[in-house]
């Protein structure tokens, strides 16, 4: 039995990168772990792999950016598991374009899905947890340009940014309510995942630098460390502020970024 065993947690953007490898190790750690994604194919993957190697997992699908979908899905998880003890609100997207360029639809999607989610996130687990009365954890995914700015990225970088700022107002909540709920942040660099290809700058940037694999070496040498974050090494550090052993951590921003924000 790992360190969650009896525990059932929320992985948002589960079905890939930093949300899959934070959903495999949950789940090696006795964790119930509920893949929340709008991926179906990527959802059901990981969650099928899961099971395949002993674990309990579920996927439920999930748009992040939609009130009901919260409803529904915190719902179905008291229904089926009784209990909510963590939630990773992991799901987001990479968008560049400077203010100038960029349509006021495209920042507010960028917005919903990496801002208003975590509002979402946070609003309908506090009510579940706080209601239980079991305390709980809540980690935000943000980014080192959620504390750096970037030219060109200004809608990521404040989608992050809010994110930093809505978490330590939330973990202050917490606090004053007594509720035993600790919500902190997490602040990767670049991070060797299937973001960068879905991101709507990736293809002129790969072919600037002359293909997928030199972009990728470009990526790799921005940092201090000369490569990209693992997934893994990211959701080492979630599994950190879930876990009891963080307990007076609260309204923390965890930077795992290489060095990347210090230079
Ligand atoms: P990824 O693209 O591999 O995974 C993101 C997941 O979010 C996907 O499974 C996708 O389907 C899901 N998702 C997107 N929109 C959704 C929606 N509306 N509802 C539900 N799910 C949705 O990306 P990743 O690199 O693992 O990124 C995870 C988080 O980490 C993001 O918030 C990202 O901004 C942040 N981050 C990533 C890096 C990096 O370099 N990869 C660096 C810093 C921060």
């Amino acid at each position: 039995m790992g360190k969650f065993a009896e525990k059932a947690c929320i992985i948002t953007g589960g079905a890939s990168g930093i949300g899959e490898a934070t959903s495999v190790l949950f789940a090696r750690e006795g964790c119930s772990v509920i893949i929340a994604d709008i991926d179906m194919e990527n959802g059901k993957r990981v969650s099928d792999s899961i099971a395949h190697k002993g674990g309990v997992s579920r996927f439920i699908k999930h748009d992040v950016t939609s009130e009901d979908s919260w409803r529904a899905l915190i719902a179905e998880v008291e229904k089926e598991y009784g209990r909510l003890d963590v939630l990773v609100n992991n799901a987001g997207i990479g968008f560049a374009g400077t203010i100038t360029e960029m349509s006021y639809a495209e920042w507010q999607t960028v917005m919903r899905i990496n801002l208003d989610s975590v509002f979402l996130g946070l609003k309908y687990s506090l009510e579940m947890m706080r209601k239980a009365g079991r305390g709980g954890a809540i980690i935000n995914v943000s980014s080192v340009a959620g504390i750096v700015a970037a030219p060109g990225a200004a809608a990521y970088c404040a989608s992050k940014a809010g994110i930093r700022l809505l978490t330590k107002s939330a973990a202050l909540e917490s606090a004053a309510a007594g509720d035993g709920i600790r919500i902190n942040s997490v602040h990767p660099a670049a991070v060797d995942t299937p973001i960068w290809k879905k991101s709507n700058w990736w293809n002129e940037f790969s072919r600037a630098h002359g293909g997928d694999e030199k972009a990728m070496e470009i990526m790799a040498k921005n940092s201090p460390l000369k490569r990209m974050a693992k997934p893994e090494e990211i959701a080492a550090g979630i599994l950190y502020l879930a876990a009891d052993e963080s307990g007076y951590v609260t309204g923390a921003e965890l930077v795992i970024d290489g060095g990347f924000s210090i230079q």
